[in-house]
């Protein structure tokens, strides 16, 4: 019997090929540590013909009409519908969320898929007649060229969706490189896009690791790359392929802060707290990983844990609260830090450490975990835990709590929680965040808006999906125009006209 496992293939110009690498990158499944395939680490060659064939695809893709492009996108949301199911069982196999979870995963992706589908409606420029006389200008909005995607672990469906779909609707080509950590999903749904439609050599994948991301940094016939990923890579990945004169947007790290005031509704507003403070595993960008507790709202500690406490843990496929994390090295940084969070002062109120579950004895599980008495110079506080790990603090007014959250030196997510409208209005005024949601734990835009976020957790000024992808994808070009009555000669005119 073979127990080799599978290898992830790459796709250049159409076909789905084994690497020649001799670097290959296990994946395991986080609850099982079970080695599902391997992924390689695509070589030079491998990168520089995914870019050759991107760039020459690129010529007939760009004048390729705009329905036509639109209707490949129609095509595809389509089918990731039909394929919900699977798609979502993979990504769970991979990534070890929930069921429910993977399938929002995909359905995120999925929505800036039906946006990319009218396209028609967003590439528009403008146009104003006579600005001087028989004169017309217009501006275009021309696809730039090869673009490329660099993807994170912890939304393998939702974020490369978030890239390629828009690029290649605006009429670019595109180089994926997956988070080599979980890229199987990654890779059904370019399968996907292919049936769809997507001709060869507008979308190609290679994979790996630094090494990759540093090659597609560097190469000068790759013209805008979008990152999501931890701050650390994010701004060498921003540095990097800025100084080789790039397009460059970078998304990065995170740690929002839940402020509950003494007003809020009680019941509903510790639900969303606990929800999205553990929901998978807290490895999203957007976990509430920090609850501010305002005035007579500090007495609801118990109340918190007690609510956190009746979460269940378990491998993803069997669809419980929350999963793994996504390594061995993910659940023992967790747990470091949960420790220097209790050596620096912290009072531990629920222990998630040595977590088991039954059955899966060797999973990467840590239980809802809460770290009281939080203060802002201990490392639970300064790092992005990426884990099941709520910190509490505390302010006495609503202005404090702005100011703990302003201080920090991201501005991802963050949500308020009162039944205030003059709270909530202030809040929205001077919290310097990205995503802000009022009574809404993880206010994530939809397509017709776009992704954002402030100071440390991104970089470059137009966001993933949405209007800004456009912009992002597309290069603006003014057009002035004057078409001459037959016999309306000026003569030669050498000053700059004032008509
Ligand atoms: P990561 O930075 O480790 O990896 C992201 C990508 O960069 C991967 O494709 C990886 O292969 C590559 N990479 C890793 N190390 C590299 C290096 N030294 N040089 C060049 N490339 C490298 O991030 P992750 O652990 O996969 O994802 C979790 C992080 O992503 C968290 O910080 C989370 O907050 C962030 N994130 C942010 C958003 C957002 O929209 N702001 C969304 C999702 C995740």
């Amino acid at each position: 019997m073979n127990t080799e496992p599978r290898s992830v293939q790459q796709l250049i110009n159409g076909e789905f090929t084994e690497s020649n690498t001799t670097e290959w990158i296990d994946i395991t499944n986080p609850a099982t540590q079970e080695v599902i395939a391997k992924v390689p680490q695509s070589t030079p060659e491998e990168i520089e013909q995914a870019i050759k064939t991107a760039t020459e695809a690129f010529q007939s893709w760009r004048v390729t009409p705009i329905s036509k492009r639109a209707r490949v996108f129609l095509k595809y949301q389509q089918l990731i519908r039909e394929n919900m199911d699977e798609l979502a069982a993979l990504l769970t196999e991979e990534q070890g969320k929930t069921l429910a979870d993977a399938r929002g995963d995909v359905f995120r992706g999925l929505e800036v898929v039906e946006h990319a589908s009218g396209i028609g409606n967003l590439q528009q420029g403008g146009y104003i007649e006579n600005v001087a006389s028989s004169v017309d200008m217009y501006t275009v909005q021309q696809p730039i060229g090869v673009c490329a995607g660099i993807t994170p672990f912890n939304f393998p469906a939702m974020i490369p969706l978030w890239m390629f779909p828009m690029a290649i609707a605006t009429g670019n080509t595109f180089i994926l490189k997956p988070s080599e950590q979980n890229p199987i999903v990654t890779m059904r749904l370019v399968e996907l896009a292919l049936e769809a439609g997507i001709p060869k050599g507008v979308l190609n994948v290679v994979h790996g690791g630094k090494d990759t991301v540093d090659a597609l940094c560097d190469h000068p016939d790759i013209k805008a790359i979008s990152f999501v990923g931890s701050t650390a890579v994010g701004k060498h990945v921003y540095d990097r392929a800025g100084q080789a004169g790039k397009r460059v947007q970078c998304m990065m790290g995170a740690k929002n802060h839940a402020v509950i005031m003494p007003d809020a509704n009680k019941e509903q507003s510790l639900n969303q707290l606990a929800g999205a403070a553990f929901g998978a595993a807290g490895q999203r960008c957007m976990a509430l990983s920090v609850v501010v507790l305002v005035g007579e709202s500090k007495q609801w500690v118990d109340e918190i844990v007690e609510k956190s406490a009746q979460l269940v843990v378990s491998a993803g496929k069997d669809d419980k609260d929350l999963g793994p994390l996504i390594s061995k090295q993910a659940k023992a940084r967790v747990e470091r830090l949960i420790q220097a969070g209790i050596d620096e002062g912290a009072t531990i109120k629920l222990d998630g450490r040595g977590c088991q579950v039954e059955g899966y004895e060797e999973g990467n599980f840590v239980g809802p975990t809460i770290l009281d008495n939080v203060t802002t110079d201990m490392s639970c506080y300064t790092e992005e835990i990426f884990g099941p790990v709520l910190c509490i603090m505390y302010a006495d007014t609503l202005e404090e709590a702005i100011k703990i959250i302003n201080t920090n030196p991201n501005g991802n997510g963050t949500a308020i929680f009162t039944q205030s409208g003059a709270h909530a209005h202030k809040f929205q005024q001077d919290i310097d965040v990205g995503q802000v949601g009022i009574n809404l734990p993880i206010p994530v835009p939809l397509p017709m808006f776009s992704f954002t976020g402030s100071r440390a957790s991104k970089l470059g000024d137009l966001g993933p999906y949405g209007k800004q992808a456009v912009q992002f994808y597309t290069q603006t070009k003014t057009v002035i125009s004057r078409w001459f009555d037959e016999d309306a000669s000026e003569g030669v005119n050498t000053t700059i006209s004032m008509k």
